[in-house]
């Protein structure tokens, strides 16, 4: 597997994960410019299976209609925020599996930021989180959909998920753009939290 992060608009991640033995990708958030993704994957000769979009917001998902148009793909999306999304070609469940490639990609539902975002847990070992858990912080939840005690069990339930795993964030907002969940249990204030009473105190 090869991940490659790819900056979009002012501060967004889009991640081309790509299956090094067949060549064939998937593209997380393809935010509001897939320019550069399909220069990419046009250049490394890359077989484009699908586009997933870990919510439904327009800054992760604005770009869906040209790469729909362009490639045949798929558009993957959880089902609670396909009602958002136009050129959803399918949505996918909770624990639900999707091979590209001989990569295993396993869909956690992990609402809160909205009501079907998704975390994209990539061979055990690369969790794209989109805005659900940034690197120090977690996503908003004062948007329309979002749910505070939602996201905290959503930020339990990451937790429980080996330290060695790395965090892929929907926006460039930390220190670093990318850091092991192990580091993250230790300095991000939003895993720290043991309570609810204390997580939504957070300053
Ligand atoms: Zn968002």
């Amino acid at each position: 597997m090869q991940i490659t992060p790819i900056r979009v608009g002012i501060d967004n991640f889009s991640y081309l994960v790509q299956c090094t033995q067949t060549q064939k990708c998937a593209l997380i958030d393809p935010g509001n410019n897939a320019s550069e993704a399909m220069k990419f994957i046009g250049s490394k000769n890359l077989e484009l299976v699908c586009v997933i979009d870990t919510h439904h917001h327009r800054d992760h998902t604005a770009d869906n209609s040209r790469l729909a148009g362009l490639y045949c793909c798929e558009i993957l999306s959880s089902v609670e925020d396909a009602s958002m999304l136009e050129d959803v070609t399918r949505t996918v469940s909770d624990g639900e599996i999707l091979m590209v490639g001989n990569m295993r990609l396993e869909f956690l539902l992990t609402p809160g930021h909205t009501p079907g975002s998704l975390c994209v847990l990539a061979d055990g070992k690369a969790l794209f989180t989109g805005d659900t858990l940034f690197i120090g912080d977690c996503g908003r939840t004062d948007l329309a959909g979002g749910s505070n005690p939602q996201l905290f069990a959503s930020l339990q339930r990451i937790k429980s998920l080996p330290d060695d795993v790395i965090i892929y964030p929907g926006h460039d907002y930390g220190e670093v753009p990318s850091d092991s969940l192990g580091n993250q249990k230790k300095v991000n204030k939003t895993l720290l939290a043991g309570s609810m009473e204390e997580f939504a105190h957070i300053p």
